[in-house]
């Protein structure tokens, strides 16, 4: 028998979104009749099918590929220079932020990205997070050893957690001390936060004084209403030296099923050798993407071009603008129920304080219970999180108004 990964055993995951199975089914049993009411709010993933010139074009790109003349085999690696050319165009110089296409890579989704990055930094950074944090940062570190075991609270050893609760505003303090890696999210999943230009600033010129690298994903930019918030790392001056960003279409295209997505590290972007050489981290992942990875299908990156389109930019506004009503009905739904919400603003997430100082899993059980509707305890994002719950925007405008509509009758206070 071969020998195993030992570090895939110190992993704690795998236990929320099971444990939240294993709860509503166990609801269910005890109570059948309930079984059809039940509404689930905690889900990160879209409901409403793709834009209308997403799917246009890839139909055509599906032609394309039964005729000799417009075939397309392996693409280029890095993906194909006409949507790279489109990201720099629209994403980036639109806004004054000076990054050119070859600078950007396709890839099948930000998750493996952000697990991938990993490939090509060292082992012996110190590795910030904030907490709570989106959980694949932590358990990606877990994986590839970066971490020691973890505590009764979930906490790895080795790495750093940087609280963010209504204490601090959800703005995490700048360490004290020199951390190599911080991993950045905005706007925020789970707490639906943003970072201002202000709060941006001063992470790139920490990041600038210690050497850090800035790991800023992006994936719901798109959801920024705000004109005064930043949607890219880039529109600070000076993050080209310090950050990696990476950007999804998932969330504003609803390609969550469809997968296409991308990672900018500028060139001149480097890292430390061990013989003390600086190397650029552009490189570094040119190399580990054309080994590890053989692109997104000509198909999708057609698809994803087309969002782009005039037609595009108009429906997937019309996308994310939808989620963004249902956030506010969220919103203003559990404000009138007297609760402390954070969060739907800028973000399709909405974050909330449990009533009466219930833990997160208390709070889960009395929605349940008592609305029949499922969320996601802000502890299983980490234990700064205990004490917090978080709602999605990603649904039918029917089920978030029906969620309500219980809500306010059942917990109001
Ligand atoms: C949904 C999400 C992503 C996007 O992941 P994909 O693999 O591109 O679907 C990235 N980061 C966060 C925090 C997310 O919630």
């Amino acid at each position: 028998m071969p020998t195993i990964n030992n570090n895939f055993l110190k992993l704690k995951a795998g236990y929320l979104f099971p444990e939240i199975g294993r709860r509503v089914a166990e609801f269910i049993k005890a109570n059948p009749d309930a079984a059809e009411k039940i509404i689930k709010l905690g889900i990160g993933d879209v409901t409403e099918p793709l834009p209308e010139a997403c799917i246009v074009a890839m139909h055509k790109a599906v032609d394309e590929q039964s005729q000799h003349e417009s075939f397309h085999g392996y693409g280029p690696e890095q993906g194909y220079p006409f949507l790279c050319e489109a990201i720099a165009e629209h994403d980036y110089l639109s806004r004054g932020c000076d990054i050119s296409a070859d600078e950007i890579f396709i890839s099948d989704g930000s998750k493996c990205d952000c697990a991938g990055i990993l490939d090509i930094l060292g082992h012996d950074n110190t590795i910030a997070v904030t907490d709570p944090v989106y959980p694949v940062y932590v358990d990606t570190n877990v994986m590839i050893g970066n971490t020691g075991e973890a505590d009764d609270a979930g906490r790895y050893g080795k790495l750093i957690y940087i609280p963010v609760t209504a204490e601090n505003n959800f703005t995490p303090e700048i360490p004290a001390t020199k951390v190599d890696v911080i991993y950045l999210c905005y706007p925020n999943n789970p707490t639906g936060s943003v970072a201002s230009k202000e709060t941006l600033t001063k992470w790139v010129a920490y990041a600038k004084q210690h050497g850090s690298l800035i790991l800023y994903d992006a994936a719901y930019e798109a959801f920024i209403a705000d004109p005064d918030i930043p949607h890219s790392i880039y529109e600070i001056e000076d993050a080209r030296e310090v950050a990696i960003e990476f950007r999804s279409f998932s969330k504003n295209a609803g390609f969550t099923g469809t997968r296409c997505a991308f990672t900018v590290i500028p060139k001149g972007l480097s890292g430390t050798a061990a013989d003390g050489s600086m190397v650029e981290l552009h490189g570094l992942w040119g190399r580990r993407q054309s080994t590890k990875f053989n692109g997104v299908s000509y198909i999708i990156q057609r698809g994803a071009e087309a969002v782009y389109t005039e037609a595009g930019q108009q429906q997937t506004a019309g996308l994310v603008s939808f989620y963004m009503e249902n956030a506010r009905i969220i919103r203003e739904g559990l404000t009138r129920a007297g609760m402390a919400v954070y969060g739907g603003t800028n973000a399709p997430y909405v974050w909330i304080k449990t009533p009466d100082n219930q833990t997160s899993w208390e709070f889960f059980d009395t929605l349940l219970n008592d609305t029949h509707i499922v969320g996601t305890p802000g502890s299983g994002f980490g234990a700064s999180g205990e004490g917090y719950f978080r709602l999605s925007a990603f649904n039918s405008r029917e089920n978030v108004e029906d969620a309500m509509q219980r809500i306010g009758s059942v917990l109001a206070v």
